[in-house]
């Protein structure tokens, strides 16, 4: 339902004056606001030559040059307005779709007459056409090298002000045409102009007056059909019939008299009659033309339409002025809305600008206040705080921690798996177990680590410089497959004097060939989590910082250097973490060591025994016997015999180095998580999440200040725009509600 604000004072029987006030304040919105929200307003279509401007001269008073040259090639708003001065300005409304340029150009013309006369007139449209570079046959196609169009969507304002003059505003359109003129229009001319007509008639603000000589039949019009197409209900178009003067022919007459008295009307509106100053009336007035009106209509067969009140300039002009001022009633609570959200928007765009930056207190506060914001997001996404800002909804890429512990989770189960360069003896036997059942991963070698990186690193090219140098391809194991074989070879070729002992140098050897895949594995491992802690920052920094200038100014000249270095040293951290752990002397306190140790001994003993005993049950039958196993003594003895001192050290070597790998890999990896990834690249003082802070800002020097956040002019122009957008607006919003001070209706 529509609510129609308290200004309808029709009740009390100052019609006028309630009126009046309406239209001066649509007058003051024009004058606010009208670029922005379409406006109640009158538009005159027709084809061309049909009377339009004749028509709109009866309306409004104000004559236009009768020269063919100057026939309409834009649309020309007359605005007329009671000013205690007489005075006509001439400006142009650019087209908002026109270059720049051109809209400086068009805007700059501006003329004032005080005195009117059809030479001052000619000389302004002139000078208009001109300003809108608009072709005519005196342009010869030789003066520039393209052609001028013969069209214009600039808007011709025209406001005449008097003290006299009624509150109105229409708007004259070029006329509807359907052949080219030799050397003037073309064919896309006329689609031009059918455009323009039908998208002034589309708005729903916009009372359409379609305009059609009598002695055609209004049946066979095209203006009607595109009227139909853009007003359906037909609840805003009306018709005037002009020159009936020229329908001689008595069936013609009757034509249009049976549309004007509405027994053929098919318009709510219905048909109007007038008739203006033909060509041969150029030396009369226009006061002298409407006295000729109210004779010819007073005579047969016209006299009889009297009593319709559709007949002559002045019933027109009263039936138009109610109309448009019922559509402006109707349509002042959807106007506040328009003009409300519009200034919404306006200022959500200014807010979102930020405030001002012209000097260096304003641009580091606005600087501060960015890496304020990005810190907050920092601290929740580190923290799996992800209900705190609607960016984390729906991105699961930004939910940095869970993302982070899932890649380690990953590191964790690769190295496990994949970590060592030969299977241990008694895992080979465990794992073609599991094989069985179908869950053991073969031909993990041949995996490429690269393919496995996150796709994401496309977007970041400047993340190939950090990672260029970083080789993540899996090596092969250098030396026989099998482990035992390989510790073989290594102690045949290094034993010394010992005797079934072996060096911790021997140890540290093989061990480094067995973790050989450690490297390539952790810096994926870490190429991974600084893709996504990098992906992180630009796309949390992209998404806070407004202006797009100082999101690039602030990474490309300041951030990224800083970045790709705390990147390198997470590399650098790493590549030293693995050094102590596979080239330095093997080490550890941990009594898992020793545990693991016996344990594999004892097993090894154990299916020694196995093997050269006989099974047996121990205990009373009956009671609670146990599985045995039956040796004599011999047989035991054969037990050490048997076994060389080499075969002794290889299964000992192995048996260390199984022990000490299980050791070493746990500690590795918890180092790598929590030393390279949580501190390096998340948490810690210099992690890369911390470099765009408070102190950072603080110390920048006031001209690294202004090459990232100093405002470029165009960021200047548009914020004195939506400035001067807002301020009108709120004025606006004041004509609307009638708080602006002027005389309540
Ligand atoms: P527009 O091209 O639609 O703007 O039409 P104009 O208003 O310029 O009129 C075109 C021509 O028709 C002009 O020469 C007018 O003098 C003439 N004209 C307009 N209305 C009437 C009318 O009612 N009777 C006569 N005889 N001529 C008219
Ligand atoms: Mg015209």
């Amino acid at each position: 339902m529509m609510r129609i604000p308290n200004m309808d004072n029709s009740t009390t029987g100052d019609h006028s004056s309630g009126n009046h006030a309406i239209l001066t304040k649509v007058d003051k919105l024009r004058e606010l606001i009208s670029n922005r929200v379409a406006l109640p307003q009158l538009v005159v279509v027709g084809d061309q030559s049909s009377g339009k401007s004749s028509v709109l001269e009866g309306l409004t008073g104000f004559a236009f040059p009768r020269d063919a040259e100057l026939c309409t090639r834009y649309a020309t708003q007359i605005t007329c307005r009671r000013e205690d001065e007489e005075s006509i300005t001439v400006s142009i409304i650019p087209n908002h779709d026109a270059p720049p340029s051109e809209q400086e150009t068009v805007k700059r013309f501006h003329r004032t007459l005080i005195e009117m006369s059809p030479e001052n007139l000619a000389e302004i449209f002139r000078d208009a056409n001109n300003a809108m570079g608009i072709r005519t046959s005196t342009t010869t196609p030789s003066q520039s090298s393209s052609i001028p169009p013969a069209f214009s969507e600039h808007i011709l304002k025209i406001e005449k002000l008097g003290p006299h003059e009624e509150h109105f505003t229409v708007i004259d359109v070029p006329g509807i045409f359907r052949k080219e003129t030799e050397g003037i229009t073309t064919e896309s001319d006329i689609d031009l102009v059918r455009n323009m007509v039908q998208s002034y008639m589309k708005d729903a603000r916009t009372i359409i007056l379609a305009i059609m000589p009598s002695n055609v039949d209004p049946a066979t019009q095209e203006i009607l059909k595109l009227a139909k197409k853009a007003d359906p209900n037909m609840t805003r178009t009306m018709a005037v019939l002009t020159k009936p003067d020229l329908a001689i022919e008595r069936t013609t007459q009757q034509i249009a008299i049976d549309h004007v008295s509405g027994k053929r009307s098919d318009l709510t509106l219905g048909y109007y009659i007038v008739k203006n100053r033909g060509p041969d009336d150029m030396d009369k007035t226009l006061e002298q033309g409407q006295a000729d009106e109210r004779a010819f209509f007073s005579q047969a067969p016209w006299s009889d339409l009297k009593r319709t009140g559709k007949v002559g300039m002045d019933s027109l002009k009263v039936r138009v002025r109610a109309l448009l001022v019922d559509l402006i009633k109707k349509e002042f609570p959807e106007l506040k809305r328009d003009v409300r959200r519009e200034l919404h928007a306006a200022r959500t765009q200014r807010d979102a600008m930020g405030p001002s930056r012209r000097n260096q207190h304003t641009q580091r506060a606005y600087l501060n206040k960015i890496s304020e914001k990005f810190q907050a997001l920092v601290r929740d996404a580190t923290n799996a705080y992800y209900t705190s800002d609607k960016l984390f909804t729906n991105r699961p890429d930004l939910r940095l921690i869970t993302r982070v512990v899932e890649a380690n989770e990953e590191f964790a189960s690769e190295m496990d798996k994949k970590g060592h360069m030969r299977e241990f003896i008694s895992d080979v036997a465990q794992e073609s177990e599991s094989a069985v059942g179908g869950e053991f991963e073969v031909n993990f070698d041949t995996e490429d680590l690269y393919s496995r990186l996150s796709p994401q690193l496309d977007n970041y090219p400047e993340l190939d410089e950090i990672f260029d140098p970083i080789d993540i391809s899996l090596p092969d194991p250098s030396g026989p497959e099998d482990i035992i074989d390989y510790i073989e070879d290594v102690y045949k070729s290094s034993r010394g004097q010992e005797l079934g002992t072996f060096g911790s140098a021997l140890l540290g050897t093989v061990f480094q060939e067995q973790t050989k895949k450690w490297e390539p594995i952790t810096l994926w491992h870490i190429s991974q989590a600084i893709i996504c802690v990098h992906h992180f920052i630009y796309t949390t920094i992209k998404d806070i910082c407004p202006d797009s200038k100082v999101q690039e100014a602030l990474w490309d000249g300041f951030l990224l250097d800083q970045l790709q270095s705390s990147y390198r040293k997470a590399f650098g951290h790493a590549k030293y973490l693995l050094e102590i752990e596979r080239e330095g002397q093997p080490f550890t306190m941990n009594h898992y060591f020793n545990s693991n140790l016996q344990k594999d001994q004892t097993d090894r003993l154990v299916s020694k025994l196995e093997q050269l005993g006989r099974q047996t049950m121990i205990g009373r039958p009956g009671e609670d016997q146990k599985e045995g196993i039956l040796l004599s003594k011999l047989e035991l003895r054969n037990l050490s015999v048997n076994k060389s001192n080499a075969d002794y050290v290889r299964e000992y070597m192995h048996d260390v180095l199984k022990s000490y790998y299980k050791v070493s890999l746990k500690r590795f990896v918890d180092v790598i998580c929590m030393q390279v990834i949580m501190s390096d690249l998340l948490t810690g003082k210099h992690s890369p999440l911390k470099i765009f802070n408070t102190d950072m800002v603080l110390s920048l020097s006031e001209e690294q200040l202004e090459m990232i956040a100093g405002e470029d002019l165009a960021v200047k122009i548009r914020r004195d725009k939506l400035d001067n957008e807002i301020e009108k607006y709120e004025e606006a919003l004041k004509v609307l509600k009638g708080t602006d001070g002027a005389p309540a209706s």
